[in-house]
């Protein structure tokens, strides 16, 4: 049960959206700066994201007449114009994702801010737009990432798990929508093996891993809500687990009534029905602290 269902478009019983979170090579030049640029291995398990899950991703998208998001940072677009080109050619959502995957929690402020706008700047040159959505990287916003979104004229903000469904946030007197992640459909947990940035997950079988997301889905499927899958494409984007997700796509579309769109969408139809009076969107109020808790 969700206790306050938000009317989909169309009769549709859940909104649903695959997000694609385009890190590549970014995860270990942060993580290991001084030695990561003679890292082969974990150099060549990013650049498989954009270079080859991508293009994969993209033609399922196209066969399948799906538009979605795509969170990718800063540093990255730069590195792979040929996958921002071909997301925007297939009518896809980029959204902010950090300069570098700098987590907000480990930099000052300041330096949050400074790699916030240098990214800004780099989605306004190359794809000519502002964009609506931003998540950060690991998750791991802070109260200064929500004022620096809510600055810079952010419609939404994907990174925090206060509800089932789009919700939305108030701070210092403004507004920011959330569009809910949540690990339980998180690819990383089940797939990630990368020993030099401190994961060592068991590797779990693509059905198994994938799971997870669709139990996620099944259930919000069945409360009327949203479901969000939260994948990168050198995890999911791989062969055998993106097999799955076709063939689970091609069910699901054919046998639900279900809302596939990007985030921006989503978070523009909420937007509406809220402010045509037809909504009652549920606000939490932020900060919640202002000094540690323990004291
Ligand atoms: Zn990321």
């Amino acid at each position: 049960m969700i206790q306050n269902p938000i009317p989909w478009p169309n009769g549709a019983r859940c909104a649903c959206a695959i997000t694609f979170d385009v890190d590549a090579d970014s995860l270990i030049h942060i993580a290991r700066p001084k030695d990561s640029w003679n890292r082969l291995y974990p150099i060549t398990m990013g650049r498989y994201g954009p270079t080859v899950g991508v293009p994969r991703i993209l033609e399922t998208y196209r066969r399948l007449g799906l538009k979605q998001s795509f969170f990718i940072p800063g540093w990255t677009m730069e590195r792979y114009p040929e996958a921002v080109e071909a997301i925007l050619t297939g009518g896809h959502e980029i959204g902010h994702h950090g300069y570098l995957h700098e987590d907000p929690t480990e930099i000052s402020p300041e330096a949050q801010r400074s790699a916030f706008e240098k990214a800004l700047a780099i989605h306004r040159r190359m794809t000519g737009l502002t964009p609506r959505g931003y998540r950060a990287p690991v998750y791991n916003a802070t109260q200064a990432t929500i004022d620096l979104l809510i600055e810079h004229g952010f419609s939404y903000d994907s990174s925090l798990m206060a509800d089932d469904i789009p919700y939305r946030m108030r701070s210092g007197g403004k507004h920011l929508y959330e569009v809910p992640p949540h690990w339980g459909s998180d690819d990383w947990p089940p797939f990630a093996h990368y020993a030099e940035i401190g994961y060592m997950m068991p590797v779990q079988p693509p059905e198994q891993g994938l799971a997870a997301s669709f139990a996620e889905f099944e259930a919000q499927y069945e409360a009327g809500g949203f479901w969000m899958g939260i994948w990168h494409p050198f995890l999911t984007g791989r062969l055998a687990r993106w097999a799955v997700v076709e063939r689970w796509l091609e069910q699901v579309l054919a046998t639900r009534k279900v809302w596939f769109a990007p985030l921006e969408e989503i978070v523009a139809h909420v937007e509406r029905l809220v402010a045509a009076g037809e909504y009652q969107v549920r606000t939490e109020e932020l900060p919640y602290f202002t000094q540690p808790v323990a004291g």
